[in-house]
């Protein structure tokens, strides 16, 4: 793993909040996205390195709506940057480690996603990244 991607919120109102952290870190969100196979709507924030990505649902049965019923609002997960999904996804699942899905999915700010089981992670929700190569065919589903 590279390094910490971005850190992800869970937020209930994504102006609203959109607002509250352009406010906080001094500019506005750089990329909103709509993530239609997770049901979430998206804003990308930018401080120096960082990058800190809201999550809103767009729908009552969005991971991110049940989230919130259970845990409210807050830190919803920690993104680590990857060089090769495949082979960290590979590695971690022979280390023990629960993988939320069995293939790298689409997500976010163009990217290949997975995330691993908090129960695994101390509770954490723990996604794995991977900068999107577009010469290489995957099953986009065309929602980012
Ligand atoms: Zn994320």
């Amino acid at each position: 793993m590279n390094k910490i991607e971005h850190i992800g919120i869970a937020v209930k109102d994504l102006d609203l909040s959109c607002d509250l952290y352009e406010k906080l870190l001094g500019s506005p969100a750089y990329k909103r996205e709509l993530v239609a196979s997770e049901k979430v709507a998206t804003a990308f924030f930018k401080t120096g390195e960082n990058k800190i990505e809201l999550l809103a649902a767009t729908a009552e049965n969005s991971p991110i709506a049940t989230f919130i019923a259970k845990k409210g609002e807050g830190i919803h997960h920690i993104a680590f940057d990857v060089e090769d999904i495949y082979a960290e996804m590979e590695r971690l699942r022979k280390a023990g480690f629960i993988l939320l899905n069995d293939e790298p999915k689409p997500g976010a700010d163009h990217k290949l996603i997975c995330f691993l089981h908090p129960k695994g992670t101390n509770g954490v929700l723990i996604e794995l990244c991977q900068e999107r190569n577009d010469t290489e065919k995957i099953n986009d589903t065309g929602n980012g």
